[in-house]
């Protein structure tokens, strides 16, 4: 069958799936253009995809001979689902194997904002560090301070993990409470949204994009938070009302905000990177050398099954498909 991955992948990756299929691989380090996918989607059985291809319904329409979206990543935001399921095509992830990089990106972030390491970072290499004194480049203790996780799925739980290492009250609040004996083996309680944004020093965002997240934060929620407060962003970029951010980050409603995703991405809101009290990275969160390799691994065995009519490992919406198994395309679909 005809596969496309659209991103450079491990070799022996791009090989097992070579080995029984005909396949296409974008190779450049840049995304794939988005009428060159249009173009190649029109024979592909089997898609690879990264967060930087939009597979909206003009993509399947154009793709009548889809029998799986693996996508290389856990966020699926930018597929999607619904026309997917309604096509009866099954779309999978890759969840779990990035939680502790991303939570250990985290809380990087919490740590270099808090410390101002990056601020630092800058001022040594342009040959201001002339000497130290007491109250010079002062930042704000991590050890012992109110962590207010938002979204206590796999990373919010990793990142309570590390915090617990810290000393740091843990508050949390998401759509479903964990079980108490969860919560107390994290050491977390559960808060409504207000308080935790009201009580915390730190609030890091762990939910996923829907239309319910998109700007979670925003004005109203920056203004409730402390004017001490950090805010770290590892989700999504649009979960937070960047413009919004960026007037709050300079009028000193809130102290700094870490992000590694953008509302635009990789388009920065205007100011945004003028700021000396924002930390910024280029979507680092899944980028280790062990973690990538795994998640191409997954979303190989994802696509593998599909392409075979079986149920990929990891579905994200085989059980809404209109029937129990995952579409088979007729036999005059598949190429030879
Ligand atoms: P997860 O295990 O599904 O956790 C998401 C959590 O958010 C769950 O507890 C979920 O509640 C909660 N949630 C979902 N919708 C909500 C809503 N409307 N209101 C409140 N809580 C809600 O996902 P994960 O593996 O932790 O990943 C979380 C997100 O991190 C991903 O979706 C992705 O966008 C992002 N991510 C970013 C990077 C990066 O490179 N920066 C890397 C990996 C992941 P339920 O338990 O009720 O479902």
């Amino acid at each position: 069958m005809k596969v496309l991955v659209t991103a450079r992948l491990p070799e022996e990756v791009l090989n097992r799936i070579a080995r029984d299929h005909q396949v296409h691989i974008h190779t450049q380090d840049v995304p794939l253009e988005r009428e060159k996918l249009l173009e190649l989607i029109g024979d592909v059985n089997g898609l690879l995809c990264t967060i930087t291809d939009r597979i909206d319904r003009e993509v399947l329409d154009l793709g009548p001979r889809l029998r799986v979206i693996a996508n290389n990543g856990v966020g699926f935001d930018h597929i999607d689902v619904k026309e997917a399921t309604r096509r009866g095509i099954p779309v999978s992830n890759t969840p779990g194997v990035l939680t502790d990089a991303t939570a250990d990106l985290a809380f990087a972030l919490i740590l270099a904002s808090a410390r101002r390491v990056v601020e630092g970072d800058r001022l040594v290499r342009n040959g201001e560090f002339k000497f130290w004194a007491p109250l010079n480049f002062l930042g704000m203790e991590v050890s012992g301070k109110t962590l207010g996780i938002i979204g206590m799925g796999r990373i919010g739980q990793a990142v309570a993990k590390r915090a617990a290492g810290f000393d740091m009250k843990v508050i949390y609040w998401s759509r479903t409470r964990l079980d108490p004996a969860l919560e107390h083996m994290l050491r977390v309680s559960f808060s409504s949204f207000d308080d935790l944004l009201r009580e915390s020093d730190f609030v890091s965002l762990h939910v996923p994009l829907s239309s319910e997240t998109r700007h979670l934060i925003g004005p109203g929620e920056l203004s409730t938070m402390k004017t001490s407060a950090f805010l770290v962003n590892t989700a999504r970029g649009p979960v937070v009302d960047e413009k919004a951010l960026v007037a709050a980050l300079r009028s000193g409603m809130i102290r700094s905000a870490a992000l590694d995703v953008y509302e635009n991405e990789p388009e920065l809101s205007d100011g945004l990177a003028d700021l000396p009290n924002a930390v910024l990275l280029p979507h680092l969160g899944s980028a280790t050398i062990e973690t990538r390799t795994r998640m191409a691994n997954m979303a190989c065995e994802n696509l593998l099954a599909g392409l075979a009519g079986e149920r990929p490992p990891n579905c994200v919406n085989c059980d809404l498909l209109p029937q129990a198994e995952p579409h088979i395309p007729s036999l005059n679909q598949i190429d030879s």
